[in-house]
């Protein structure tokens, strides 16, 4: 070894210290692992504390004892379900309470997964609608080749639904927002859905304002179209967000498989499921909903076991770590956390409120997010993405946005509240807030003209 010259030379003494750590090619020799350890997570050291990252949904904190257990199942297969049985047991285990928890009709007939994240259960279960009506097309004799099929959504759909259409040549249908909610408009919905739709996704938690989809009125306007044609409308929940918040926080909404025409759920165990991230979860309320052709067949212990997911190898270390969370939780204390974040959340919007300056989109009451413009008589000289700036220098991280084009690009800043955001950092975050504020009227140099409007940070 002659990158090592011996064992008194301190770590930044070494030859690998000197050289840079990020590399185009494979080194020659190998390096130390202590180095190799140091210098690689010293490499990451001017990067945002993800505690402070305020723009993102995904979890940031879990317990040692969890992040152990994950940490020593890594090597575990997801997809080796005979090698690790208890492991795919586990993940049923998973399956069977985010059905239950949903309020499947029939614990019997459901089908599920883990998944990657939203993304990969977004993709199945669009899929699942599009063979699905391909299927019943055929039957009823529809001229497939007329037109795309469609899918109708809410302009504030996340980006994995555009990638599903592009991948899968669908047509999508956007919805404008209503104004007033910052949801889907639900009096326009039906003049989108024809004979090609494969059916309508409703977000629980629209990415840009935390805001809800009204589900229980796209379930009537389904019920009555269903009631007069052959062809079904069916929907898919996009809860990535909200699918395991709500029902610890609202459970009387009725948003999910209570309504009859909900075939399929999916969410982001990374997101309010409090899981790091790399995991989430589809469940469909009735095997009818998941075309036969989607179901692939693993062996399991000398037999076979159905699975659906789009990927094949990955660790089950997040698969465990999502169990655990529901083992050591249970009911009660997803609700205690869920109802802690969102008292903070509510607090947050509450100061933000009170200086008197900006228009409150989202005050934390459905989803423990801050969503709120610059009021437009606002008396000040600086916009959001000096707020930014300036939030950043006390390390935290907040993204400024315009909303879709039918809300008509207006700017606006979001706090993601998570669960490991105590009351203690809230009080730190106002606080700093509050400065920040002052610092801007105090100033003089703006780096941000007034009227540009583009993406500040992370927004997903
Ligand atoms: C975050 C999000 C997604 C994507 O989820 P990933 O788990 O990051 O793949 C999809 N839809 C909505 C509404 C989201 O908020």
């Amino acid at each position: 070894m002659t990158n090592q010259t011996d064992f008194t030379t301190p770590i930044f003494g070494t030859e690998a210290s000197s050289e840079d750590v990020v590399m185009s090619r494979l080194r020659k020799e190998s390096v130390e692992p202590e180095v190799a350890y140091r210098l690689i997570k010293d490499q990451l050291i001017d990067e945002g504390n993800a505690r402070q990252n305020l723009a993102t949904f995904c979890q940031t904190y879990m317990d040692p004892e969890v992040t152990q257990l994950m940490s020593e199942t890594m090597e575990k297969n997801a997809i080796d379900k005979s090698e690790y049985p208890q492991t795919a047991e586990l993940e049923t285990g998973c399956v069977n309470i985010l059905a239950d928890l949903w309020n499947a009709p029939n614990s019997e007939r459901i089908m599920g997964t883990s998944t990657v994240g939203s993304s990969e259960a977004c993709m199945l279960g669009g899929m699942a609608m599009k063979f699905r009506w391909r299927n019943q097309a055929i039957k009823r004799g529809l001229d497939l080749n007329a037109q795309k099929p469609n899918l109708i959504i809410s302009s504030g759909y996340q980006v994995c639904w555009e990638k599903f259409c592009v991948y899968w040549d669908i047509e999508m249908r956007e919805v404008p927002m209503d104004n007033g909610k910052l949801s889907m408009n639900i009096d326009k919905v039906m003049d989108y859905v024809d004979d090609y739709t494969i059916g309508v996704v409703g977000i629980l938690g629209i990415t840009y304002t935390g805001k809800f989809d009204d589900i229980k009125a796209l379930d009537e306007l389904a019920e009555a179209y269903n009631q007069t044609h052959e062809h079904e409308l069916v929907i898919h929940i996009d809860g990535a967000s909200g699918a395991m918040f709500v029902p610890f926080v609202d459970p009387e909404l009725a948003w999910d498989f209570r309504l009859k025409n909900v075939v399929s759920i999916n969410t982001s165990g990374h997101k309010y499921g409090l899981v790091y991230p790399g995991v989430g979860w589809i469940i469909w309320r009735d095997k009818e909903y998941l075309p036969e052709e989607l179901v692939f067949d693993v062996s399991y212990l000398g037999g076979h076991m159905p699975t659906m997911a789009i990927n094949f190898s990955r660790s089950a270390s997040q698969i465990i770590g999502q169990y655990y969370n529901f083992y050591r939780y249970g009911f009660d204390g997803y609700k205690e956390i869920q109802e802690r974040t969102k008292a903070g959340a509510v607090c947050i919007a509450k100061a933000v409120e009170e200086t008197g300056l900006f228009d409150i989109y989202n005050d934390g009451a459905n989803l423990p997010i801050v969503c709120y413009a610059l009021k437009e008589d606002a008396d000040v000289e600086w916009t959001l993405y000096d707020l930014a700036d300036r939030l950043l220098m006390r390390g935290w991280q907040v993204p400024a946005y315009p909303l879709p084009d039918d809300l008509d690009n207006q700017v606006i800043q979001r706090f993601v509240c998570r669960a490991d955001l105590g009351q203690n950092m809230a009080t730190a975050l106002i606080r700093d807030f509050q400065q920040c504020i002052e610092e801007l009227n105090n100033a003089r140099i703006l780096c941000h003209e007034k009227q540009e409007a583009h993406v500040h940070g992370f927004t997903h």
